[in-house]
């Protein structure tokens, strides 16, 4: 038996994730946190702090040093997600939607041409990516995707369609397009119905590919934009085209998982800031010539978010631990992980305005602003009701897991 294994921070599981969690921390309350409630209160995304986390090798966290990564795990991610949602949630989704969702896509199901051409320059900040899936009319029946792509005679791809709710898919107020999306199209439909579907890697001056509109006055996650995605005979050539056409159901699915624990992990850096707010307040606020903290009903609401947090954060790490960036197969638990931790987040910043009264509920004492954006968390990524349908369903083909 190993000696270690009661020592072992499900947290911080080596010497170089601590490292990076402290590294991160630190730059999050020297760089993060000053700009959170100006960039939340405007809606702007901030590309230019975005663009730094590339010096700092976050933006390729998850990519081979050889393509400009830093070679690091799903851990590291979630280290990542955790300590810039303590500040700014808003911001991560951004970040997750560049480093998760399209430049972790790359890494792992991408040729090795594509990569060498396309890794360095999001690795470094010089691009930002988005990942666009959901359409106008399909998000959670995401197999029902209209946008589509037909092969023309020369050899390039031909997309029309549009796609909906898109993470930096304008990286600005003037309807500049992500430099890069990864685009899942129809090229095809199979006996049910469903669409057979391929990765198409759109970059920002391909004829007709454009912004419909900037989507505006979201509940949270006000520093991330989001937009609609225009592809209007879109021309593609057959080099950004990822693996081949109808094969792309595996990487979807595949990075689905990590998403989720990404989103999973934010979630818990809402619920650390939240209950050390609401844990501050407690004892600086005196009510009827007591400390809050002494009243049972607070005391409720800080026990059980301190459980409640706890249990996220081994969830969320044991889930990391146990995925592998370059397989699927950690459907259960990722599922499980996000349905958890999203709602209590939002119940835990639900809390923290709770015990901080009228001063929760404005702007500057922050816990309002993360009750806004872990709504978000119940919906993006996969809906509440999407975890429970594929829970329920995975633990229908293997019971066996819940004796474990
Ligand atoms: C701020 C923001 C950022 C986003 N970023 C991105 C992005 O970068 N890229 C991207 O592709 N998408 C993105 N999305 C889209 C997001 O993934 C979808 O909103 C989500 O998948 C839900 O899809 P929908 O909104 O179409 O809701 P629907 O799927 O229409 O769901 C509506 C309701 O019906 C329920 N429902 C649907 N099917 C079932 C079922 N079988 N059983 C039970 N209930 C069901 C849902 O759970 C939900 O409650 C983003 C969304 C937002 C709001």
């Amino acid at each position: 038996m190993d000696s270690d294994w009661q020592s072992i921070d499900l947290a911080n599981p080596t010497e170089e994730h601590a490292m990076l969690r402290k590294m991160i921390r630190s730059f999050v309350s020297e760089e993060v946190e000053p700009q959170a409630l100006e960039y939340d209160k405007f809606e702007k995304f901030n590309q230019e702090l975005f663009r730094k986390l590339g010096d700092y090798g976050l933006l390729g966290i998850s990519v081979p040093e050889d393509y400009g990564g830093s070679g690091m795990d799903a851990t590291a991610v979630a280290i990542v997600n955790e300590e810039l949602s303590y500040s700014d949630p808003g911001f991560c989704l951004a970040y997750l939607a560049h480093a998760q969702l399209m430049v972790n896509n790359l890494a792992h199901n991408g040729s090795d041409e594509q990569k060498s051409r396309i890794l360095p320059k999001v690795c470094s900040g010089e691009w930002i990516g988005c990942m666009a899936m959901s359409e106008p009319g399909y998000g959670t029946d995401v197999l029902g995707m209209q946008t589509s792509a037909e092969l023309n005679s020369d050899g390039n791809w031909v997309i029309n369609g549009r796609k909906m709710w898109i993470t930096n898919g304008s990286i600005d107020d003037e309807s500049t397009p992500a430099d890069i999306c990864w685009l899942y199209a129809r090229t095809g439909t199979d006996s049910k119905g469903r669409a057979q579907i391929t990765t198409f890697l759109v970059e920002k001056d391909m004829p007709g590919f454009s912004v419909g509109q900037k989507i505006y006055d979201k509940t949270g996650m006000r520093a991330s934009n989001t937009a609609e995605l225009v592809f209007d005979n879109c021309i593609v050539p057959p080099e950004n085209v990822v693996g081949g056409p109808g094969e792309s159901m595996i990487h979807m699915m595949r990075n689905l998982e990590i998403e989720r624990i990404g989103l999973a992990a934010m979630a818990l850096g809402i619920a650390r800031r939240s209950l050390d707010a609401m844990n501050r307040y407690a004892s600086e606020r005196e009510a009827f010539g007591n400390e809050i903290r002494n009243f049972g009903q607070i005391q409720r609401h800080i026990g059980e978010s301190w459980a409640e947090y706890r249990a996220m954060r081994s969830y969320v790490y044991d889930t990391a631990r146990n995925t592998d960036l370059s397989k699927s197969g950690n459907r259960l638990d990722t599922d499980g992980v996000k349905l958890y931790a999203t709602t209590a987040a939002k119940n835990i910043a639900d809390r923290a305005i709770q015990v901080m009264g009228g001063y929760g509920y404005v702007g500057e004492y922050v816990v309002e602003r993360l009750w806004r954006d872990s709504k978000l968390l119940e919906i993006g990524g996969g809906t509440l009701e999407s975890h429970q349908k594929n829970i329920t369903r995975d633990l229908a083909k293997m019971p066996e897991k819940i004796n474990e």
